[in-house]
């Protein structure tokens, strides 16, 4: 098991067999440690890929986000979820549904933080239906950036968002990689990181 299985089993709750809650190290709380090792996986994983920035969206993708930047030395730019007094002109926008929270967002970004030049890692917490990725996708798209891959902390690998990713050619890195899970346990897709 690598470091973030151990931690899902530590301190998961399996909600259902296709919820699981990590608000203790990763959407609630946050563990430094924790997010230190996995940005530093992410900045290992993406290093000859020239990447020039890094897409997240609020507010769980931030602090790993923030890691691989750190690692990676490059800024992070996070989406919101939100529309901000301050963000007004100049956005670039999509539309992205939200099977835990079932509604439909407009995520946006500042057109000015993503560059036509700019080679981007989007990395995110969870990877389900892949919509929240695919979103994102879009607003490095209408930047005319390129997407060098998606870094992912916890992909559960039954639903259908890496299929997605991959069937368009996306590189897709994710840190646990979930196969099943119900209250009784978790089994992971095996993985090479410790
Ligand atoms: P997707 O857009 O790929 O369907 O879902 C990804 C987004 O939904 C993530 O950004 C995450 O916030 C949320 N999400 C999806 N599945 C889970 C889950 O099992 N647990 C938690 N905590 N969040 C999830």
């Amino acid at each position: 098991m690598n470091f973030l299985e151990k931690k899902i089993c530590d301190e998961g709750i399996v909600l259902s067999p296709s919820v699981l809650k990590v608000d203790s190290f990763l959407n609630h709380q946050i563990d430094p440690e924790l997010m230190l090792q996995i940005g530093t996986e992410f900045a290992d994983r993406f290093k000859n890929e020239g990447i020039t920035k890094i897409v997240t969206i609020e507010s769980s993708g931030i602090a790993p986000a923030v890691f691989a930047g750190l690692k990676l030395s490059v800024p992070i730019v996070f989406a919101r979820k939100k529309k901000s007094l301050t963000l007004t002109d100049g956005l670039l926008t999509s539309s992205v549904y939200s099977f835990t929270k079932q509604e439909q967002n407009e995520i946006s970004v500042a057109k000015k933080f993503i560059q036509p030049g700019d080679r981007v890692l989007i990395i995110d917490d969870f990877l389900a239906h892949g919509e929240a990725a695919l979103g994102l996708a879009e607003l490095v798209d209408q930047a005319h950036a390129t997407i060098a891959g998606f870094g992912i902390v916890i992909e559960k690998s039954f639903q259908v968002g890496r299929q997605k990713l991959e069937d368009q050619g996306y590189r897709v890195e994710s840190i646990a990689r979930i196969k099943e899970m119900d209250t009784k346990g978790i089994t992971f897709i095996l993985s090479e990181v410790m």
